[in-house]
């Protein structure tokens, strides 16, 4: 199985895969974790992501798929996995189909307003040695802007400035109305309200998955 995990920056994509990924095995694949790490080890396609990465915009389509194709095709990932952050457009969306065919899709919209995500996103900080993502609000670290993993003081990403969060909104909205279109047309889009508790949304997610992973089970068992 598919997991599509949709919704603006900042909207708990993230938080809410990890806990997909802990209840069913699922493993997941995050699209702006992959990109940053080819950037860090400055890669051919991390230095063609980096520029419009920082400057909140969508990277290049290819350089994506590229970048994706590198993780996709991994043993753990044959029974299914969660995308974090992929697809963001409709070229995405059918490449996906294309070079990863016959998996059966869920898709769910997480749906938070743009001034949650601004005050989320404005406060939400990460370790720069372990990848550790702390907010400020939500989630605080134990000791004062520190890692409670590794100690390490915390940073904020170039990319949750706020005048980047807006850029990479507005890039957000521009595009994912037709992509949401397009999932409902298949009957596989979940709306599922991301301004809930963390748990709440979980359960909520937790429900559809349950409902189609058990649909799969009776198809396998009758044919
Ligand atoms: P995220 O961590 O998902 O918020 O992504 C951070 C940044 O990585 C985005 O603002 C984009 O610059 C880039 N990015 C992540 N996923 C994609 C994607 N599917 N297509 C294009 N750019 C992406």
């Amino acid at each position: 199985m598919r997991i599509i995990l949709m919704g603006p920056p900042g909207s708990g994509k993230g938080t809410q895969a990890s806990r997909v990924e802990e209840r069913y095995g699922f493993p997941v694949i995050s699209t702006g974790n992959l990109i940053r790490r080819e950037v860090q080890e400055g890669s051919e396609l991390g230095k063609k992501a980096r520029n419009s990465m920082n400057a909140g915009r969508l990277v290049n389509d290819q350089v994506v798929l590229e970048i994706l194709k590198k993780r996709i095709f991994s043993t753990d990932c044959k029974k299914g996995y969660v995308l974090d952050g992929f697809p963001r457009n409709m070229n995405q969306a059918k490449k996906l189909e294309e070079i990863h065919p016959g998996h059966k899709e869920v898709v769910l919209g997480l749906h938070v307003s743009d001034e949650t995500v601004v005050q989320l996103l404005g406060a939400r900080r990460i370790c720069p040695k372990d990848g550790s993502v702390y907010n400020l609000y939500t989630s605080s670290p134990l000791k004062d802007r520190k890692c409670d993993i590794c100690g390490e003081e915390l940073v904020q990403r170039k990319d949750d400035k706020p005048q980047v969060v807006r850029e990479r909104l507005k890039v957000y909205h521009e595009k994912i109305e037709t992509l949401i279109n397009y999932y409902k047309n298949k009957g596989i889009y979940y709306k599922i309200n991301g301004e809930k508790d963390i748990k709440d949304v979980s359960k909520d997610i937790f429900s559809v998955l349950d409902k189609e992973l058990s649909k799969i089970k009776k198809f396998e068992m009758t044919s």
